[in-house]
């Protein structure tokens, strides 16, 4: 029989913890963002009765149709917060900025100034982290930044851009994001988390006015080896609600 969200969340927890001892952290620091694409909205409505509080979609659309139907079902009073954890094209950005709390995926400044400009209109603060491409890998996205040690003409380009963005009015840069590779040893994963937790201590150093708390990395593959390299956000898709159907 499949197992329930309730047992996954237990095991998922136990995990969590026992990787944050590992590493002498504090459980606490490890925020779950549970990524609920594909996930149908009484799945959700089920990880939010077993406590979970934040949840990450990937794509706008099915954001847009699914948010309301898990209000609906969850009252007026659901103490639910969004994250948008999927690429973000500039031309959706207003339809984001009304679904999601904090966007994970700020992948160039152009899309910062539209996100600055739209927050600014309607006179609200947007958290976002900027998503940075540390291995290399064509198919991701982020800034590019997997020769960022040894090459300073990308390191300066994106210091350059850093600095644009934590100019504008409306955004809050709270830390970095990052997607590792698929990797079938998550230990194969585990320079890139650290090559980004370097880049953040980097970054804290050279911009200290921002406050740089935020790792978003690890998904169900790798999650305990990202929370040894310092994850404070893990984004879990599989691992709260089972395998995806395939498209
Ligand atoms: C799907 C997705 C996740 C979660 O993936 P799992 O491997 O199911 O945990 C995390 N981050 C992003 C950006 C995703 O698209």
């Amino acid at each position: 029989m499949e197992a329930s969200v309730a047992e996954r969340w237990a095991a998922v927890q136990e995990r969590i913890a026992r990787a944050a001892r590992r590493a002498g952290r504090d459980p606490a620091e490890v925020t779950v963002v549970a990524v609920t694409k594909t996930v149908p909205p009484e799945r959700i409505v089920e990880a939010y009765a077993c406590g979970l509080r934040i949840f990450g979609e990937n794509r706008v659309e099915e954001a847009e149709e699914k948010i309301p139907q898990v209000h609906a079902r969850l009252g007026s009073e659901a103490q639910v917060h969004w994250h948008l954890v999927g690429h973000l094209q500039r031309r959706k950005a207003r339809r984001a900025l009304g679904l999601f709390e904090v966007i994970h995926s700020v992948d160039s400044l152009p899309l910062a100034e539209k996100l600055s400009r739209l927050a600014v209109e309607s006179g609200r603060v947007v958290e976002i982290l900027l998503e940075c491409n540390v291995s290399g890998e064509a198919t991701k996205y982020g800034f590019p930044l997997h020769r960022w040690e040894e090459d300073p003409g990308q390191r300066e380009a994106f210091m350059e851009a850093v600095a644009r963005i934590l100019d504008l009015p409306g955004l809050r840069v709270s830390g970095l994001m990052t997607v590792a590779p698929v990797a079938s040893d998550p230990e194969t994963v585990r320079p890139v988390f650290r090559r980004l937790r370097a880049l953040r201590d980097f970054l804290a150093e050279r911009f200290p006015r921002a406050s740089w708390a935020h790792l978003s990395m690890g998904m169900t593959d790798d999650f305990e080896v990202a929370i040894e390299e310092g994850a404070t956000m893990i984004r879990l898709g599989r691992a709260i609600f089972g395998e995806r159907p395939v498209r």
